[in-house]
């Protein structure tokens, strides 16, 4: 009888242990997963960087990816 409820109590102490484990991976999984979403929103929200480069005309630095030449109206080219 008494070995009986000791297997009882292990299996008990086992199952409980596996649901504390559960829980804290299931926790730390959580707080990763928000940590990640919390580091893309912040790298989605920042602006991101553009390379500039000088106007061949006038000198003038404006980004890479524009036209070739500046947005300025007196600019000669
Ligand atoms: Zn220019």
């Amino acid at each position: 009888m008494f070995g009986f409820s000791f297997m009882k109590l292990l299996v008990l102490a086992a199952i409980i242990t596996a649901v504390w484990y559960g829980f804290k991976m299931m926790t730390k999984i959580t707080e990763d997963r928000k940590d990640r979403v919390d580091n893309l929103r912040k790298s989605a929200s920042r602006p991101t960087t553009e390379d500039m480069v000088a106007c061949p005309e006038c000198g003038t630095f404006v980004a890479a990816n524009s036209s070739s030449k500046c947005d300025r109206a007196n600019c000669p080219y």
